[in-house]
């Protein structure tokens, strides 16, 4: 060998291994991830074979949750976040708070320091950013109210970790008995702060970083954009918004003691605050998910598969906590600010797992002694296992919502001789818009000024609240899922419209409303002409393609103002066009 390159050899036994691993776990039917923490597994220092360099791995890693943070970022505004900051912050509060002292009772009967059980305690009460916004993306979740309140949640419980990071340290030097605070600040140390200070110091840092990112940032990152984008470089364009995520969230670090991932969100955030930047950033975030498959293959390098053997009874508790003492914590907090069970058990899936904090907290904990070893193992085991078990967490959750929702109304209709899963919409003869977005409401607006009859069926629930507040009767869900269709009336309806520009599920929905009513007029919305050709089989009336309107529409503006026939005008336009070019 010419020379060594570990970095090139972890990226590539890291990605090789995963695509291998995953695509076995898809054909056994597992999620791929779990491939991927196996390939972590396989490269890891516990079991024989290769080893990859696990320092150069987890910073690989921590690299793909930057990219997904900024990437969530994009996606959320200021105003998402504040829209949930009445659930989000007691939730996650109270939440991190029943966690801690489970974890703290756990450690307490293996008779561990306090200090060590508050570690435990706290790496056991954070959810991992990669796992939660996987599951919400596969899901399609992120736009919707459950989505956000999740989100929010997550942002929560990481600013409370970065109080933590700090606090630890702080914390395990009062304990040793010298009070000196040097490892958790160095700031502080020089001004000779205690406990109280160190604390307030952090305090004001989150406040001045939260500050320069909303005064400064919201203006210079989209100026800054805006201006690479006159440079006419989409090269230049892609680097700017890269080196704009991996700058801020490095720099917010350095400056301001704030996790990486808190860094990316808020510069994802002022980026998408501008509806143009946040298209283009989004399509130059492909690294993203390479980077995110990096971090489970990181993660399961950690794990040494015979401490299962070696210590069940502490591990088992220790998933008792992960999986069920935090989501039945969030269950109930949910639940008592009177938001839908549904909501509920989504954030209690979501939560029913722990990674790259906990990883962080473990190893702060190892170095100032306050964690023993056996705790680190139990971390590194009980993330393992529980991101693993994830996705069946969100698959327990698809089998009991449909049942819960029957029983509901089973019971709200008792005494209806047919107990009907959605009530089902008294209007007859009306029109049934599907999806209210940008194309849905424009039809709507059109129905009601014509005194049409319909009715909207929507999944966003911000869409549902304006449709209530204006008095339209709506019907909330998928309108893919036969209960949701049902409900609408079809047998009695006149005529369909599906607005929604997803082809596959508007391709159930003709399949079914066409079933349940032959003379049923439906048109469909699509967006490419294999899309129309798959519409129209399943048996809509006419389906009309986007990009095809657009540029009906162009053409129509153009004919407005048709070219000037006149010849003797040919040379001067000539010349005018040559000094446009020039
Ligand atoms: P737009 O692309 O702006 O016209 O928005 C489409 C709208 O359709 C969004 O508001 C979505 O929430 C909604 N939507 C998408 N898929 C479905 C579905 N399967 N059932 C009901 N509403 C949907």
């Amino acid at each position: 060998m010419p020379h060594d390159t570990p970095l090139i050899a972890t990226i590539v036994a890291g990605l090789g291994l995963a695509f291998v691993f995953g695509a076995l776990a898809q054909r056994f039917r597992f999620p791929p991830l779990v491939g991927y923490l196996l390939a972590g597994v396989a490269v890891g220092p516990f079991t024989p074979g290769f080893v990859a360099d696990q320092a150069l791995a987890t910073e690989l890693a921590e690299l793909g949750i930057i990219l997904l943070m900024f990437g969530v970022g994009l996606h959320f505004s200021l105003k998402d976040l504040m829209s949930v900051r009445a659930i989000a912050v007691p939730g996650a509060v109270v939440q991190i708070t029943v966690a801690t002292l489970m974890g703290m009772a756990l450690s307490w009967a293996m008779g561990w320091s306090i200090g060590g059980g508050l570690v435990f305690g706290l790496a056991l009460s954070v959810a991992s950013t990669v796992v939660l916004l996987r599951a919400l993306q596969e899901r399609r979740l992120m736009d919707t109210e459950r989505g956000r309140i999740a989100v929010g949640w997550l942002i929560v419980e990481d600013l409370a970790m970065v109080l933590a990071l700090v606090l630890i340290p702080a914390f395990a030097s009062l304990q040793s008995g010298n009070g000196d605070v040097a490892a958790a600040d160095p700031l502080a140390a020089r001004f000779g702060l205690g406990l109280t200070g160190v604390l307030l110091l952090t305090f004001a840092k989150i406040g001045v970083f939260m500050a320069v990112m909303l005064l400064v940032g919201r203006r210079l990152i989209p100026w800054v954009l805006h201006y690479v984008a006159h440079t006419g470089s989409r090269e230049l364009f892609r680097l700017a918004v890269l080196a704009i995520a991996l700058g801020v969230a490095f720099g917010s670090t350095k400056l301001f003691g704030v996790s990486l991932a808190l860094g990316a969100f808020f510069a994802g955030m002022m980026l998408g605050e501008s509806p143009l930047s946040q298209r283009a950033a989004q399509e130059s975030l492909p690294l993203r998910d390479a980077f995110a498959v990096l971090f489970f293959v990181s993660a399961g390098m950690l794990f040494d598969p015979s401490s299962i053997i070696r210590e069940p009874w502490p591990l088992l508790a220790t998933l008792f906590i992960i999986l069920f003492g935090k989501s039945l914590a969030a269950f109930l907090i949910v639940v008592a600010f009177r938001h839908p069970v549904s909501t509920a058990l989504t954030i209690s899936a979501s939560l029913a797992q722990i990674g790259e904090f906990s990883f962080i907290l473990a190893e702060i904990g190892g170095a100032t002694n306050l964690l023993p070893k056996a705790g680190r193992d139990l971390i590194l085991a009980g993330a393992i296992i529980s991101i693993m078990l994830n996705p069946l967490m969100f698959a327990a959750l698809d089998w009991l919502l449909p049942r819960l929702e029957r029983r509901r109304a089973d019971v709200a209709a008792a005494p209806a001789p047919k107990p009907a899963e959605i009530p089902v919409t008294p209007l007859t003869e009306h029109t049934i818009v599907v999806g209210y977005g940008r194309v849905g409401r424009l039809v709507g607006e059109a129905l009601q000024q014509r005194g049409h009859a319909f009715l909207a069926v929507e999944t966003s629930e911000d869409i549902l609240k304006q449709l209530n507040d204006a008095g339209i009767e709506t019907i909330t869900g998928n309108a893919a899922r036969s209960n949701v269709l049902r409900a609408t009336n079809p047998t009695a309806a006149h005529a369909l419209v599906i607005a929604i520009p997803e082809a596959f599920e508007a391709g159930q929905i003709v399949e079914q409303a066409r079933a349940a009513n032959p003379a049923l007029h439906i048109v469909a919305r699509a967006h490419s002409d294999a899309e129309v050709e798959h519409l129209k089989s399943l048996g809509a009336d006419r389906v009309i393609m986007g990009e095809r309107e657009i540029a009906r529409g162009m053409i129509e503006e153009l004919d407005t103002r048709p070219p000037d026939p006149a010849p003797a005008l040919a040379p001067q336009r000539a010349a005018e066009g040559e000094q446009v070019q020039a």
